[in-house]
């Protein structure tokens, strides 16, 4: 399974079936901002969206700002539940297991 890492979402991501690395940020997600000062700085890959894959239709048309950050937030949100949930577990846990 090819993967990459997606700087943006700080995640590996994988393609799917009819699914291609962007072709601006080539899966990384970001957009480095040329400066004429010497820092260098990152922005949201301007194609992808920073989701750093395109389907068919996206390639075709571009990305669709507010379905992409609709899951992009979603996803967010789930992991913060899990992370949230997990550690109130392990908690309640740890109070039962003192004697
Ligand atoms: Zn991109």
């Amino acid at each position: 399974m090819i993967s990459c890492y997606n700087e943006h979402l700080r995640k590996d991501i994988i393609l799917n079936e009819g699914e291609e690395y962007c072709p601006k940020c080539n899966g990384g997600g970001l957009h480095v901002d040329i400066k004429t000062t010497k820092w260098l700085t990152y922005s949201r890959c301007k194609k992808c969206l920073g989701k750093g894959k395109l389907d068919w239709i996206e390639q075709a048309m571009g990305v669709n700002p507010s379905t992409i950050d609709v899951s992009i937030r979603q996803e967010f949100l789930n992991e913060a539940a899990n992370y949230l949930a997990n550690k109130i577990d392990k908690e309640i846990m740890n109070t039962i297991k003192v004697v």
